[in-house]
């Protein structure tokens, strides 16, 4: 299949190319887009075909179910069974933006789009080209993650060309995203809300909008002996192609155990990479050295994240080490991903004046 790559700008949107992506869909078609959080891979989510292909295109396995994107509150009811009332709280507060909710679904919503499951992830996003896009298909397009199943989520159009071109119809360039985090997913279909999957809407903010909320005890920790209840949240993801180990402690401990293991492997000819922040970056004396960027601005950091795991792989580094974050705030979304990146693989040092 020949893939049309576009560049739309979302401050100057030309209508007549999305008129055309709108028609793709409409047709079954696939067609690749920018959101605020992470590009999509976007299909006609009423249509079971095309959540088949979507399937398909990413290598994703069928359990795994897809999000709904809708573009106003008029679309929900025609998908969902009800609409509790805290989703209404988070809509008022949240919605467009980078948040998912999960409710029952209706029957117009395929089991092929939400992997057999009676229940329906929705998501309505700022991103302009992304909410032009929605109305241009009709109203509900679903789409996860346009990259290969278990890699990185692609922050720039680079790596969505690089993982979909030639299987889908389009693949539309808005240049990079602005989060680069996938959304926050809240589960309003049982009793208790329940974040399934942190991200930049936070725990806190969601309790700002409806009081207390449950944590998914799978988010963090690995050990829990429970399946998590998003059924993506199982597999490995985000990972890169080399060997990825956080490293926690103290910083000028983490700085010294890296710089070690660093010199030790580069001895033995292997290709290594560090996940540095702008504080410590000149510290590191050898490997492929990345800034995420200042510690004390996470939303920089969430934004790179992925993107250097992606730089890594194009530069086929075979080991690399990554400092660890605090686990709050958007910290428990930038340690989520980083921690299934690393496949749990953590490091823990204590300075040298306490050994
Ligand atoms: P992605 O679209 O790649 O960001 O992945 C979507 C995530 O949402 C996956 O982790 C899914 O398991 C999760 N998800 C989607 N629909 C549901 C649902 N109905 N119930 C629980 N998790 C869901
Ligand atoms: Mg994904």
């Amino acid at each position: 299949m020949n893939t049309k790559i576009l560049k739309i700008d979302e401050n100057n949107i030309d209508t007549e190319a999305i008129r055309e992506a709108g028609e793709i869909l409409k047709k079954g078609g696939l067609v690749a887009f920018p959101t605020e959080t992470v590009y999509g891979l976007g299909g006609d989510a009423l249509n079971e075909n095309s959540s088949a292909k979507i399937y398909a295109a990413k290598g994703r396995p069928s359990d795994n179910p897809l999000i709904v994107h809708i573009s106003n509150m008029g679309a929900l009811p025609k998908i969902v069974r009800e609409i509790p009332r805290e989703a209404y709280l988070l809509a008022e507060k949240y919605w467009p933006g980078p948040l998912t909710m999960i409710f029952n679904k209706s029957d117009v919503v395929p089991y092929a789009t939400t992997g057999g499951l009676d229940t329906v992830a929705v998501r309505m996003p700022s991103n302009r080209t992304a909410r032009a896009l929605i109305d241009a298909a009709g109203g509900y397009v679903a789409a996860p993650s346009a990259n290969r199943s278990g890699r990185p989520s692609p922050t720039v159009a680079k790596y969505v060309i690089e993982d979909l071109n030639g299987q889908i119809e389009m693949i539309i360039d808005g240049g990079e995203v602005n989060i680069g985090l996938e959304s926050t997913i809240i589960d309003l279909s049982e009793s208790r809300p329940t974040i399934l999957r942190p991200g930049y809407i936070t725990e806190e903010m969601l309790e700002e909008a409806i009081g207390q909320v449950d944590v998914d005890k799978t988010i963090i920790d690995n050990h829990s002996g429970q399946a998590p209840k998003a059924p993506g949240m199982k597999y490995r993801h985000y990972a890169p192609k080399g060997n990825l180990t956080i490293v926690e402690g103290e910083p000028s401990a983490v700085v010294e155990y890296i710089n070690d293991q660093v010199e030790t492997l580069q001895k033995e000819g292997i290709k290594t990479g560090v996940i540095a922040t702008d504080e410590t970056a000149a510290k590191y004396l050898g490997g492929d050295v990345k800034s995420a960027g200042k510690r004390q601005n996470e939303e920089e950091i969430a934004r790179h994240l992925f993107r250097i795991l992606r730089e890594f792989d194009d530069d086929e580094v075979q080991v690399m080490f990554a400092e660890s974050f605090p686990h709050e705030g958007i910290g428990q979304a930038i340690m989520n991903r980083l921690l299934k990146a690393a496949g749990h693989q953590v490091v823990r040092v204590t300075s040298p004046d306490k050994k």
